[in-house]
Formats: structure tokens, C-alpha cells, sequence
């Protein structure tokens, strides 16, 4: 199926890659094939200015993975949207599972971090998603429409929908499942939603092709430019 807009495709490094293997990466990413898609990635923030610069000039746009909801104050560990946008970032990821699970992100700080880049002007992308508890439990549309109620639609606005028992697991959710989330997410809020959770060459085709799956956000095949590249060519051909 064809879609009527490009797919996004998000590459998380999470904690890895400082700057020269960011510059060294990026180099690499500016010769790649990658296909029709638009594509983002995203380094930790000791690596943004590095990957701004090695990227300037090329359509990949470069989004940190957090911002805080003031432009400064006494918030030690924290970057403001100015701050960031004053490097040349684009966007940022915001409510990843790992900073709720492991940093005490809450619905509630997510809300207040997601406005405060929007507001600023970055493009956002906010991730939701259920642990397997959750999902047992039969309780993903309740989590879901719970994380989903502190956000409002906004055109710099994207979803990522990742279950937290496919991210780094190797346990990709079978694009049926995935499907149905993201429709039951589009039925909340009118956005545009990516899967993310052991996205990898191998299945990147069969999520692409899903009519709600509109794009990926990619976390350990994001680390290497032949795997980042090769998602990126086949969500481009679905
Ligand atoms: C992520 O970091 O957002 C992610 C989905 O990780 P992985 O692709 O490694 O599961």
C-alpha cells in the first residue's frame, strides 16, 4: 500500500556515541542510499553540535532524546528547547519508556516537556506504549489513552508508539498488534504515529506496510548505517 505522505524514519542511539563516532557515522550517513523517507537522528546530547554540523547541508535532520519545559533555571542534568535550537537541533524525542522507567519521567512531566518544545518551535516526538504487565492485564488501551491525555495535536507533533516489552528485547510486536494500536492512538489523536520496538532490517517492510504505521523510531539497528539504511530503503518501498 501507498501512502499519502513520507515515512519518518528515527534513529535513537540512546547512550552511545560521543563525537567522533558520531562524526565518523554521520560521514557514513550522508553516502547512504535512503531511499524516499524522511529521516532524523537522534545522539545523546555531548554529540548533537557534532552531528548538526556533519549533517548541515543534507536533508537528515538531527533531534536530541529530552528537553526540559523551562528555557533555564536551577535544573542540573537538564537542556532547554533554546539551548538546543541554538545548536541547529530540529526536534526531540520526549517520554521514552527507559527515561519513565529508569528517571521518573511521568505522564504528567511528559505533558509539560512536550508543550514547552512545541511551544518553542522543535518538532516533538512523544512516545507511549504499555509494559507486558500492562498488556496481560488487558489494560493497553487504558495506559495508552492515559499517557495520550496529557498531549494535544499540534503539527510538529508525531507519536511513537513503542511497547516497553519490545525495545531493546528483541521482540518485535507482529504488525497486526501494532496496527491495532496505532489505528486505536489515530482514534485519540489525529497524528501522525511510528512503531518503534526491535525494528530491524528483517521486519521494517511488514511494519511500513501497515496503513497506520507511518513510520519507525529505531533504537540498536539505528547504530549502524548499513542497518539504519536498509530500514529506511524498505519503509521507503512500502
Ligand atoms: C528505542 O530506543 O526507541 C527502541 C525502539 O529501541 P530498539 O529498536 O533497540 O528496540
Amino acid at each position: 500500500m501507498t501512502k499519502d505522505h513520507r515515512s519518518l524514519i528515527a534513529g535513537n542511539w540512546k547512550m552511545y556515541k560521543g563525537p567522533s563516532e558520531a562524526a565518523a557515522f554521520c560521514a557514513e550517513l550522508r553516502e547512504a542510499d535512503l531511499g524516499d523517507v524522511d529521516v532524523v537522528v537522534c545522539p545523546p546530547y555531548a554529540s548533537l553540535e557534532t552531528a548538526v554540523r556533519s549533517l548541515a547541508d543534507t536533508e537528515i535532520g538531527v533531534f536530541a532524546q529530552n528537553c526540559h519545559w523551562e528555557r533555564e533555571g536551577a535544573y542540573t542534568g537538564e537542556v532547554s528547547a533554546p539551548m538546543l535550537q541554538e545548536l541547529g537541533v530540529y526536534g526531540t524525542i520526549i517520554g521514552h519508556s527507559e527515561r519513565r522507567q529508569y528517571f521518573g519521567e511521568t505522564d504528567e512531566s511528559v505533558g509539560r516537556r512536550v508543550a514547552a518544545a512545541l511551544a518553542a518551535g522543535l518538532h516533538v516526538i512523544a512516545c507511549v506504549g504499555e509494559t507486558e504487565a500492562q498488556r496481560e492485564a488487558g489494560e493497553t488501551e487504558d495506559v495508552l489513552r492515559r499517557q495520550l491525555a496529557v498531549l494535544e495535536a499540534d503539527d510538529n507533533l508525531l507519536i511513537a508508539y513503542e511497547p516497553v516489552w519490545a525495545i531493546g528485547t528483541g521482540k518485535t510486536a507482529t504488525p497486526e498488534t501494532a496496527q491495532e494500536a496505532h489505528a486505536f492512538i489515530k482514534s485519540l489523536l489525529d497524528l501522525p504515529v511510528l512503531y518503534g520496538g526491535s525494528v530491524k532490517p528483517e521486519n521494517a517492510a511488514e511494519l511500513a506496510a501497515q496503513p497506520d504505521i507511518d513510520g519507525a523510531l529505531v533504537g540498536g539497528a539505528s547504530l549502524d548505517v548499513e542497518s539504519f539504511g536498509t530500514i529506511c530503503r524498505a519503509a521507503s518501498d512500502s
